[in-house]
């Protein structure tokens, strides 16, 4: 049964308008799902108790079940998220910060999964370890967003794609998404909050400059010439630098905001001050600019974090090379820097449906 959340406005009135209803009730509809924030049927008071019924018959009105919360008040939250088969995901809350995606200091940043596990298996991310699992639909990618909001008694403004999953995998999915959270009738965030970020799908990243919404793009590019990336980055191999530099400059020449390179420090591997050179070149040349960010421990993974020291040096390498850059150094406020350990972390100590473990 489809998710009432995947359908747009006009669809649904094409809906109603095949179920013998008039199109105005799908209005309504919307008003109290993204509106008044009530996602059952039972509770939207002003629709005859028929149609409530049509609708639990055609739709399916389950939210997202929180599995687990971590987090509160003005620290970064992260929630587990139980679909409707079992599969798991987590969604990331980051309150305001005056370095994080963006210029002003009011940012309220959500961190969306728009996959089960991932398929690109990229060698320091606990997202790809076990696989990938299945696509989000429309519905479970903007329920992410309602849940949280509607959990942390926040409203967010600025959304990025850095969870679970490649979401450029996802495309058709992640862009009805998009369209939902965009609309004036849904959550009403405006293109230019919205950062999707790919390890580098290069026709998925043309796709995403032709088509009008202004959503800004970010690139993993964890390393800055081939024989770093290939060893670190297995979709380095289907679509290597070249041809995805060329596409970051094709999406570039379409848009007005700058493109961000996103680059996970790695002890021994992208750390060296070529890399930095070589980084620096790339990014002053596409006019980007570059998010540093300490690797993660991930459990099961060998990789570590470089010294402060090393972080330094290549970043002092970095701005000399003329590159705009950040350090993202500050615990607890990388945005993806955990996401997909959370799940991991709960999928290998199963059981852990007991109530004892919410909100701990
Ligand atoms: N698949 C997309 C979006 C999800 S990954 C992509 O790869 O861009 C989002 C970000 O989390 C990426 O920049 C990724 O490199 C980062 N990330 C993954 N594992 C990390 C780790 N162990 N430490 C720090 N950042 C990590
Ligand atoms: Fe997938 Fe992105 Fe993790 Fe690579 S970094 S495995 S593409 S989620």
């Amino acid at each position: 049964m489809r998710s009432i959340k995947s359908l747009t406005l006009d669809e649904l009135a094409g809906q109603f308008t095949a179920l013998g209803e008039p199109s105005y009730r799908a209005r309504q509809v919307i008003e109290w799902l993204y509106l008044k924030r009530i996602g059952r049927f039972d509770e939207m008071t002003n629709l005859p108790a028929g149609l409530r019924e049509k609708l639990r018959a055609e739709f399916d009105e389950r939210p997202l079940e929180v599995v687990r919360k971590t987090g509160s008040g003005d620290t970064t939250q992260k929630f587990l998220f139980r679909l409707r088969d079992g599969q798991m995901v987590e969604t990331v809350l980051i309150p305001a910060s005056p370095s994080l995606y963006g210029e002003t200091s009011d940012r309220r940043t959500i961190c969306i999964s728009s996959q089960v596990g991932c398929a690109y298996g990229c060698r320091f991310c606990a997202s790809g370890l076990d696989g990938w699992k299945r696509n989000l639909d429309a519905g479970e990618i903007v329920d992410q967003l309602l849940r949280v909001e509607g959990e942390s008694g926040e409203r967010v403004n600025n959304i990025v794609f850095m969870g679970m999953g490649e979401p450029l995998a996802n495309y058709e999915n992640l862009m009805r998404a998009i369209g939902i959270i965009n609309a004036p009738w849904g959550t009403n965030i405006g293109a230019r909050h919205i950062t999707v970020s790919t390890s580098g799908l290069v026709p998925r990243i043309r796709e995403l400059a032709d088509q009008p919404l202004q959503i800004r793009l970010a690139i993993s590019l964890h390393g800055a010439t081939d024989e770093v990336r290939d060893r670190i980055m297995p979709v380095n191999k289907k679509y290597p630098l070249a041809e995805l530099l060329d596409a970051c400059a094709y999406f570039r020449g379409r848009r007005k905001q700058k493109l961000t390179f996103e680059f996970i420090l790695i002890q021994g591997v992208n750390d060296s001050l070529d890399q930095a050179a070589e980084l620096a070149r790339i990014t002053k040349k596409l006019d980007a600019k570059v998010n540093v960010i300490p690797y993660n421990t991930v459990e099961g993974l060998e990789w570590t974090r470089p010294s402060e020291r090393a972080q330094d040096s290549f970043m002092d390498v970095l701005r000399h090379g003329g590159a705009v850059a950040t350090l993202r150094r500050e615990k607890g406020h990388d945005i993806a820097a955990a996401c997909g350990q959370l799940r991991l972390q709960t999928e290998r100590e199963k059981p852990i449906a007991d109530d004892s473990k919410l909100n701990y």
